[in-house]
């Protein structure tokens, strides 16, 4: 059996290393027009903060460790075209300029997401980056080294992460949102009391605009300046583009495979396309909602590792099942951890639910614990069914938690009755007698009725 799987970094190298094991005497090659395979993107903002030095820690398996267990890495190779009808890729190989074709028994296709590039005049200046490769990583934090003044476009949770990096090295920085507030993956009534904390936390370093967008870059070899639809105006020595991402899905549509309506492959449980002995994971694919059972993109490392196991055992032969995801998410700015599962009450809103929910802030250990520190948790319930719908917390203490129970009970589909007198563990270093989450469970109960 010959699995060729395309792409590298989170689901293609795990989807390799699953069916290696699955099958050992099947041929598994990886084939990425990257130089690097299995590292860890997510890690990229704290090489940049300067948190560790070396970028090699980064990376998960090297390419002589995938070698040894006998999977094939063919780096600086894309695959520009997918033959399904005689099973075969079309592979460019970026060194020697070669083209070729390689059969295979089973494709697994794991092209991941691109960050997308708004329209904006002379986004091609040197000192403007994108973050998504470990090359991006290391020339960003080579150029942020030379720099005082950073813009970033966009504040989504790497554009946060960013934020913390540059504070932590003392740069001034720009950060211009289109949204009202940052994280606007969140409700409003959370997300601003995040931009707050993060202004309030800045040594006066950062500056938000909101409800703004770029629309120029200025200078001429390197940028110098930056302009925004409003008529702002600023000096910058580098610029972080971080306005979201896009799935890469061009050769797959070309080859026939369908897409879903988010614009990602569309998959079925086992990960399997529409077309035989093709199967897809990762960020390059739609996944559905577990809450709502509606298609959402999604695209999170921790999804992509879960989806390139489930597509490996299924391509192997085996049969397992990818049920869906909720969203989870967690990131931190300094000591604010901030954290998200299952529907925002817009978004419940968005899909018919009748939302109801609660906002409270209570402590997150016992008050004469010395480490006590604040959590504010949001809960969000249907009215008509009591179905939990979806939880977001912050705060210096342990957010993430009290989210992380709400994700186990929502892949169960839980009520709010479920959660009023849930046996979470007490003991004064660790919670209070009754949690925040117990108590966001009765408020929110009462409201319901
Ligand atoms: C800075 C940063 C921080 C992040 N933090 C987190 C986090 O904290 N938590 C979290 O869950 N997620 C996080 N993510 C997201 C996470 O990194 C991605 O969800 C994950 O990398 C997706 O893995 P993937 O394998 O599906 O795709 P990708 O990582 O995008 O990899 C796809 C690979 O396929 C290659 N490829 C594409 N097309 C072709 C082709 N035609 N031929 C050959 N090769 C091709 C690409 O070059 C790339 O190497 C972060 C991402 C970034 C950039």
């Amino acid at each position: 059996m010959k699995i060729i799987i395309i792409g590298g970094v989170a689901a293609g190298a795990k989807a390799a290393a699953k069916s290696k094991r699955i099958l050992p005497d099947a041929e598994v090659h990886i084939y990425t027009k990257d130089t690097h395979v299995s590292y860890s993107s997510c890690g990229l903002p704290y090489y940049i903060a300067g948190d560790f030095q070396d970028w090699h820690k980064l990376i998960v398996r090297t390419v002589d460790e995938f070698e040894k267990s006998g999977i094939s890495i063919h780096t600086e190779h894309l695959v520009t075209k997918i033959l399904p009808a005689d099973k075969k890729i079309l592979v460019k190989n970026l060194r020697e300029g070669m083209c070729e074709f390689v059969e295979y028994d089973k494709l697994i296709i794991a092209t991941g997401s691109i960050p997308f590039i708004p329209e904006i005049k002379n986004r091609d200046l040197q000192n403007v980056f994108r973050v998504r490769t470990l090359e991006d990583g290391i020339n960003i934090k080579d150029a942020m080294n030379k720099a005082q003044n950073i813009t970033i476009v966009g504040g989504g949770y790497i554009a946060i992460e960013l934020i913390e990096a540059f504070v932590k090295n003392a740069k001034n920085i720009t950060l211009i949102e289109q949204a009202p507030f940052i994280l606007s993956v969140f409700d409003e009534d959370i997300s601003s009391l995040i931009q707050t904390y993060i202004l309030e936390n800045s040594n006066n370093l950062v500056k938000i605009i909101n409800e703004d967008t770029v629309t120029e870059f200025v200078g001429e070899e390197n940028i110098h300046g930056v302009l925004t639809a409003k008529g702002y105006g600023f000096e910058t020595d580098m610029v972080i583009l971080a306005a979201g991402v896009r799935p890469v899905v061009d050769i797959a549509k070309e080859a026939g495979i369908e897409l879903g309506v988010t614009g990602a492959i569309k998959v079925n449980s086992r990960m399997q396309t529409n077309i035989p002995d093709i199967y897809a994971c990762g960020d390059c694919v739609e996944k559905i909602n577990m809450v709502s059972d509606t298609p959402v993109w999604v695209p999170l490392g921790s999804t992509a590792n879960k989806e390139g196991r489930i597509a490996a055992i299924n391509a192997c032969g085996g049969v397992e099942d990818f049920e869906g995801i909720l969203g989870s998410a967690v990131l931190r700015y300094q000591t604010l951890n901030i954290s998200m599962t299952g529907l925002t009450e817009k978004q419940a809103r968005k899909l018919g639910y009748d939302a109801v929910s609660v906002v409270i802030t209570k402590r997150d250990k016992a008050g004469y614990m010395p480490e006590v520190k604040n959590v504010t948790l949001k809960l969000i319930a249907d009215r008509r069914t009591h179905k939990v719908l979806g939880a977001q917390a912050i705060g210096c203490g342990d957010a993430d938690k009290r989210v992380n129970t709400v994700s186990v009970g929502l892949t169960s589909a839980m009520k709010i009755e479920d959660l009023l007198d849930v046996d979470l563990t007490y003991a004064p270093p660790f919670s209070t007698s009754i949690d925040i989450l117990i108590s966001a469970a009765r408020i929110l109960k009462s409201k319901l009725n």
